[in-house]
């Protein structure tokens, strides 16, 4: 028994001495291919200890490849979407329009006037990029652009109710998602909370008995994702306006999604606008610029300007402010909204409008060029997501695969490369059209066609 099987296994060096070492350092690098090779070494030492056989050198090299292969592969990757959710959150949100995108490149390789005012030719303010626009699109007095939507409600409380009373309704207190929790959020920001109403019902009486020498703000929060149906009601916006400013309080909304063209128009619900809120005499309204909007990351602040001014000075706004990327796309998709053009351009309300017959053409364009009996067209539904419409859906049609397994189905399209991520129902896989850009139908028909002739 002299024999130690781990003795036959090759050195590093030896590896890296082999052709294909060398092939894998030039293509990879020194450091990461020692490290894999150390890696790939150890696990087959313990395999070996566990009696198994030393692999030749060529399967080793295999696995370093592997190796180095699944390190290279960002975790941050294109996908394509065909669950039909439009605003996908954990699949990025809005698309971006062409021009937005090339606004993006343009800043991102060149200097740019980020905070620089070229005539008297001196430091200028990033808070002026997108700002006129929101303006002139929604009619308030003053605008600012913060990370997201998140941050404008932290500082809007932060910056206007601190250390007083924020007067809200129970059935406002929703968590969002992503633990982004209303009163949480109220907690954090130092503006101490004050609930009234139930759940279901909450009265403009409630409002009224709960205002006190330390209200300082009366604000509204967006259902976004749930629906409450049945008994129920609140006060309208334009109430609640009334009141706040008979006692001399802010009236602040927090729109989630909010939205700057009208979704009624296509056969949705209507998701509060903008302009409404505005209109209504509310004094700060904040909302995302990658829901609805259609734009980049973003939190959106409009109001009136004396409040709008107080919160850009705040402190807290240095560590919220957003960046040239965001500033340049956000631009560019507002310019969409002026032009009238945004049904056309931006990648969210063109699915939110695409006609049914584009939707079914496309899906019996996939289905013809499948294998006979794999994959039918039938009719669904899709959603538009975000925290926007609860509920709401919009006819579609959809390409449904009949598997006895859809669960490993739907897995072996996300190992797909890019990644194919659909939706289950029943014992079906589902793609639907609406959410699958028309350059993407090449990659996405590879990936079922590969994966089906192995399912078969
Ligand atoms: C989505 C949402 C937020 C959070 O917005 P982000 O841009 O994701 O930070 C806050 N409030 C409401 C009501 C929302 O729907």
């Amino acid at each position: 028994m002299n024999d130690n099987p781990l003795r036959r296994l090759p050195s590093v060096d030896a590896l890296l001495q082999t052709s294909r070492g060398a092939a894998l350092r030039a293509g990879y690098g020194h450091g990461p291919t020692v490290e894999a090779i150390r890696h790939v070494l150890d696990e087959i030492r313990l395999g070996v200890m566990g009696g198994e056989e030393p692999p030749d050198w060529e399967s080793i090299l295999e696995r370093v490849e592997a190796e180095l292969v699944e390190r290279e592969t960002p975790t941050l990757r294109p996908v394509i979407n065909a669950t039909g959710v439009i605003i996908h959150t954990n699949l990025g949100r809005a698309l971006l329009s062409e021009e937005a995108r090339d606004a993006m490149l343009q800043v991102a390789a060149g200097y740019s006037t980020l905070e620089y005012d070229l005539e008297p030719g001196r430091r200028g303010s990033r808070f002026v990029h997108a700002e006129k626009l929101l303006s002139r699109i929604t009619g308030a007095e003053a605008a600012m652009v913060v990370n997201n939507n998140a941050a404008a409600v932290m500082l809007i409380l932060a910056g206007l109710a601190r250390g007083r009373e924020v007067i809200i309704s129970r059935g406002q207190l929703v968590e969002i998602g992503g633990g982004f929790r209303i009163p949480d959020v109220m907690r954090q920001s130092g503006a101490k909370l004050v609930e009234v109403g139930t759940t279901n019902r909450t009265h403009l009486r409630d409002y009224r008995d709960a205002i006190s020498e330390e209200t300082a703000m009366i604000l509204r929060a967006h259902h976004s994702n749930f629906k409450i149906v049945g008994f129920t009601s609140e006060p309208p916006i334009g109430e609640l306006v009334e009141l706040g400013h008979e006692h001399g309080l802010i009236v602040a909304e927090d729109l989630g999604s909010g939205a700057l063209l009208d979704t009624a128009d296509y056969g949705l619900d209507h998701e509060p606008m903008a302009q409404e809120s505005i209109a209504a005499g509310v004094d700060v309204v904040s909302f995302s610029g990658d829901k609805l909007l259609g734009g980049p990351q973003a939190g959106i602040i409009i109001g009136r300007g004396e409040l709008v001014e107080r919160l850009k000075r705040h402190p807290f706004t240095r560590a919220v402010r957003p960046d040239k990327l965001c500033l340049a796309a956000l631009s560019a998709t507002l310019g969409h909204y002026l032009r009238g053009e945004a049904v056309e351009k931006i990648p969210v309300w063109r699915m939110i409008a695409m006609p049914i017959a584009e939707i079914s053409g496309r899906a019996e364009r996939w289905a013809a060029s499948l294998p006979d009996g794999m994959a039918e067209v039938i009719a669904g539904e899709s959603t538009v997501g975000g925290g926007s419409l609860p509920g709401a859906t919009l006819p579609t049609r959809l390409l449904a695969i009949n598997t006895s397994s859809p669960d490993a189905l739907a897995a072996r399209l996300r190992a797909c490369d890019p990644p194919v991520i659909a939706r289950i129902e029943g014992d079906r896989v589902v793609l639907d059209p609406r959410t699958v850009l028309p350059e993407q139908d090449r990659d996405l028909l590879e990936a079922l066609t590969k994966v089906l002739a192995t399912a078969a």
